[in-house]
């Protein structure tokens, strides 16, 4: 088995995700979020979401993978990091200098950035052969693609192992160069910042929007569901990173999205987005 003990640094939303799979997978799992109450929410998520997985008739012990899963108060020596927290290029580079002088040489450290250049969090280490974009996608249980991002420095053999990890965790991977946003939010959250202009300006309101792309463009869930479910300051923070990268305004995040985040409003993980759940 490849990466046999994996530190999961962010226990929101995806870092749960990504640790319920890798657990379930039978891999060792350390998970680290400093923030009170962050990783005893993201146990209690996974046991929901094993418990249901289990009723319908995977193969597997709720209580057996959770018991994999070992909370830690500091980031601690394993296999592989993947970082998941918040989207914000200095908090990252910072957890890549701590993550470099922590996990042994040989270990690979990935990011499940949504889009900051891999390069980057490469850079804040000694180890840039090492340093690779392994992006899951939200719920981590249910989606079955991995984007797996290579700076020009990242070795052959660090992306042809986290390309064999994600077919061992039964996803899909699809390689992606190191690119602001690579080709996921650089399709995505443009799509997504027109359908808040669009209700910004009043064409329509966020029921009839989403119905338009579900129906219309046969997609899952309409843009401003979707974004709820993201989280409004990721989509922000996608929006920032694309436009400072591409040096393009037209990335610019709407006015709306904008409000909506700094009112506290950041999507289903507060409670209300563009919807109220
Ligand atoms: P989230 O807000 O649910 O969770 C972020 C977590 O990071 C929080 O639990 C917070 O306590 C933790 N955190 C903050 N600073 C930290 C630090 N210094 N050390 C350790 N933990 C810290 O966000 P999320 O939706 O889980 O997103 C996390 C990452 O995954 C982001 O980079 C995001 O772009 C990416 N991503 C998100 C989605 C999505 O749909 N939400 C999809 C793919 C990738």
């Amino acid at each position: 088995m490849l990466f046999e003990h994996v530190l999961v640094v962010g226990a929101g939303q995806m870092g749960g995700g990504i640790a319920q799979v890798l657990a379930a997978s039978g891999r060792r799992v350390s998970l680290h979020d400093p923030y009170p109450g962050a990783s005893g929410k993201a146990i209690a998520t996974m046991r929901k979401s094993l418990g249901r997985l289990a009723e319908k008739g995977a193969a597997l012990d709720p209580a057996e993978v959770v018991g994999r899963v070992e909370l830690v108060d500091e980031l601690a020596r394993a296999d592989l990091m993947v970082e998941a927290v918040v989207e914000d290029a200095a908090v990252k580079q910072d957890i890549f200098r701590r993550a470099d002088g922590i996990l042994p040489p040989e270990a690979v450290l990935a990011s499940n950035t949504s889009s900051i250049p891999i390069a980057s969090l490469a850079e804040a280490t000694g180890r840039p052969e090492r340093v690779i974009g392994m992006h899951f996608f939200n719920p981590v249980p249910r989606m079955k693609l991995v984007e797996v991002v290579r700076h020009p420095g990242t070795s052959a053999a660090t992306a042809a192992a986290i390309v064999e990890l994600a077919r061992e965790l039964g996803k899909t991977p699809a390689e992606a160069n190191d690119f602001p946003g690579f080709v996921s939010n650089r399709i995505l959250m443009p799509f997504i910042n027109e359908a808040v202009w669009a209700l910004h300006e009043g064409v329509a309101e966020p029921e009839a929007i989403d119905t338009i792309a579900t129906l219309g463009f046969n997609h899952p869930m309409g843009p401003l569901a979707l974004a709820d479910l993201i989280g409004l300051d990721t989509c922000v923070s996608i929006m920032e990173v694309l436009r400072t990268g591409l040096s393009d305004s037209r990335y610019e995040p709407c006015p709306l999205l904008r409000e909506h985040v700094a009112a506290g409003r950041v999507g289903r993980k507060s409670g209300q987005g563009f919807y109220i759940y």
